[in-house]
């Protein structure tokens, strides 16, 4: 099953709407057709109206970018940069979880992109940090699967750093680059799993909840979809990871809700729009019903935020090292 796009439609004999000259892209839910040049500039008009409409960042904050090489992020952190480079400060964080022939390649081309782009960017590594790196973990998964998958570690590990040194740095904002397709998939395995409490992660800013120790993440990315960050990374000449999947994924689920999310997307254009404005439509009865009695704690080990006594990443850790 695929992980990432590997084209984007072009529906031959088109031209752009703006210029007339041959069609590179069609956006099928329009339907419209553009050539590179304009395409580009629509995602930028784009991303620019999502900021707008969401008050994602404001000018004279402090932003973090979450780079890890990859399409979205590099395409995000591009966009941030360009917008915003005069107005903000501007720093990235490059998480390396310790996947062998995945994340060190990805990670060399978020360096590459933060000289070419100017940004200071700091390296975390999760063997520092935790003392153990996803590796090593996955080998302790193999001996013991009841522990769980690995990107069941990764992904809150990744998080609680990402917020960690967003506060650390006192930053205002932390930008991620998740893309429409990513907030479809979650919406919907959330409903279809019963977990409404998941329903908090997601959005153009994530976060119900207020708490200085909590960096709002916003995701300039969010009406975008995935085959169009593509399409924009490619037209652009932007550099990015375009390598094997991790090899430690452990989305097989994930990819199932892809590819049905992209079949509904194919029979009914609109479909992912339609799914993320039904989602901006139960936000505020969710505030209430769901977030109104989350009690926000502090993890006895780390002292991170936490939902319970132990936050989830202390609790998973001891379970591995003992
Ligand atoms: Fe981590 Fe899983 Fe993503 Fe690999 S696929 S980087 S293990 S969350
Ligand atoms: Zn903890």
């Amino acid at each position: 099953m695929r992980c990432k796009p590997t084209d984007w439609n072009v529906i031959e004999g088109k031209k752009c709407e703006i210029c007339g000259k041959k069609a590179e892209i069609s956006l099928l839910y329009g339907p419209q057709h553009y050539c590179k040049m304009h395409f580009i500039y629509l995602i930028e008009k784009r991303v620019k109206k999502t900021i707008r409409k969401y008050s994602l960042i404001k000018p004279k904050e402090k932003i973090l970018l979450a780079m890890s090489g990859g399409k979205d992020s590099s395409v995000a952190a591009y966009l941030i940069n360009k917008i915003f480079s005069n107005s903000c400060e501007i720093k990235a964080l490059l998480i390396d979880e310790g996947i062998k022939g995945y994340r060190n390649k990805s990670i060399e081309f978020a360096k590459k992109n933060c000289k070419v782009w100017n940004i200071d960017y700091k390296v975390i590594k999760f063997e520092e940090e935790y003392g153990i790196s996803m590796g090593k973990i996955q080998k302790k998964i193999m001996k013991d699967s009841s522990i769980g998958n690995p990107c069941s570690f990764c992904g809150i590990m990744r998080r609680q750093l990402m917020n960690k040194y967003a506060r650390t740095i006192k930053a205002d904002k932390l930008v991620t680059g998740h893309n429409l397709d990513d907030e479809c998939q979650s919406i919907l395995m959330n409903v279809c799993d019963n977990k409404p409490e998941l329903f908090i992660r997601l959005g153009a800013k994530s976060g119900f909840i207020k708490s200085e120790k909590f960096i709002p993440r916003v995701k300039p990315l969010y009406e975008i979809p995935e085959n169009e960050v593509f399409a924009f990374a490619n037209f652009a000449g932007i550099k990015y990871y375009g390598g094997e999947c991790c090899p430690l994924s452990h989305e097989a689920k994930r990819n199932e809700y892809r590819e049905t999310v992209n079949r509904l997307e194919k029979a009914y254009p609109g479909t992912k729009y339609s799914t993320i404005n039904f989602f901006e439509r139960i936000k505020g009865m969710l505030q209430k019903d769901v977030y109104s009695e989350f009690k926000l704690k502090q993890c006895k080990q780390c002292g991170e935020p936490a939902s319970t006594n132990i936050c989830k990443v202390c609790e998973k850790l001891a379970r591995i090292k003992k």
